[in-house]
């Protein structure tokens, strides 16, 4: 208890300290945090600070282009908080061991343009450019009777919207935008999956004829797939360990066999270009490694989920080749 009393002790000064200087940015502290309570939970790594706010004048305190994005004087206050407390414990002196500390479960990155986690959405923008330049590749140097050429081209869209949902919810977390990147994640890593087969036994073509049959399956096994995950995330559980395990395993099956077919194709024709797949599954592996880690933000702005967005502007490129 003593911990969680020193913290309280902390964060009812901070509070005090903005109720004393509001007048100094009008802007920013018009609204009266005059019944601010904070519930904390007594994890070491994350606090959660509840504002309510007795505030007359709502909407007029928050900027234009912060308004356009949907910050709302609670919200405002609680980014302006969060941001106070960081500077005071960063500085404090003799220095803390853990200064910077999780917010709502996610690190208190200086806001641009009203953007949450600039570098999330500037990482996702290279992803999503990736994808669209791989797209005009497709087009231009792909005949369109090869028979594979559809599957690309879906690729790339589903890319280019994953990417797009990506960088909505990076710009503001909301329930909504945070479903929508993650049902769009879900949708490209499972796309992967559906796809990896159908190139492997090409089972795009039509002889034996039982390869027509099989894709129909295949296609309808993982619209399925797609139709029960969703479902269950929707009208069942928001799960995210389960998310998280169901985006695994997808990956894993497909890196399998991109890994095995990379080293078969490579032991029959000795080329550098056949292990490339592989190399491109290994990198990715490393990328999502970075997910698990989760330091303080370098800089106060580069997290380890950030740079797995940019890790994977790579071996995108690296795919269309
Ligand atoms: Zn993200």
């Amino acid at each position: 208890m003593p911990r969680l009393e020193t913290d309280y002790q902390t964060f009812a000064s901070v509070f005090q300290w903005v109720l004393e200087h509001r007048s100094t940015d009008p802007m920013t502290y018009s609204c009266r945090p005059a019944s601010m309570k904070i519930a904390k939970t007594a994890t070491r790594s994350s606090v959660r600070s509840f504002g309510k706010h007795d505030c007359g004048q709502e909407l007029t305190a928050v900027a234009i282009h912060l308004r356009l994005l949907l910050w709302t004087c609670p919200s405002n206050c609680d980014y302006v908080c969060q941001h106070i407390v960081t500077d005071r414990r960063v500085s404090r002196d003799p220095p803390m061991l853990q200064p910077v500390l999780q917010y709502h479960g996610k690190w208190p990155f200086p806001r641009f343009l009203g953007m949450q986690e600039p570098c999330s959405v500037l990482f996702s923008l290279f992803n999503l450019l990736a994808h669209r330049d791989g797209l005009s590749k497709v087009r231009e140097k792909i005949s369109s009777d090869y028979p594979l050429r559809k599957y690309y081209v879906a690729f790339s869209y589903v890319g280019i919207a994953s990417w797009v949902f990506s960088m909505v919810f990076h710009t503001r977390d909301f329930d909504v935008t945070e479903k929508l990147d993650y049902f769009a994640a879900g949708a490209s890593v499972l796309y992967g999956l559906y796809y990896t087969p159908i190139r492997i036994f090409r089972l795009d073509r039509e002889r034996p004829p039982v390869k027509a049959t099989l894709l129909r399956l295949w296609t309808l096994t993982c619209v399925s797939l797609y139709a029960a995950h969703i479902s269950y995330l929707t009208f069942w559980h928001w799960d995210y360990v389960y998310n998280m395990a169901a985006n695994v395993a997808a990956g894993a099956v497909q890196n399998l066999m991109w890994s095995g077919f990379s080293y078969r194709t490579y032991q029959k024709l000795k080329k550098p270009w056949a292990a490339w797949p592989g190399m491109i599954v290994a990198w990715i592996i490393l990328a999502m490694s970075l997910e698990l880690l989760d330091f303080p933000p370098l800089w106060g702005l580069v997290d380890a989920h950030s740079l797995w967005h940019l890790g994977t502007v790579v071996p995108t490129i690296w795919w269309y080749k």
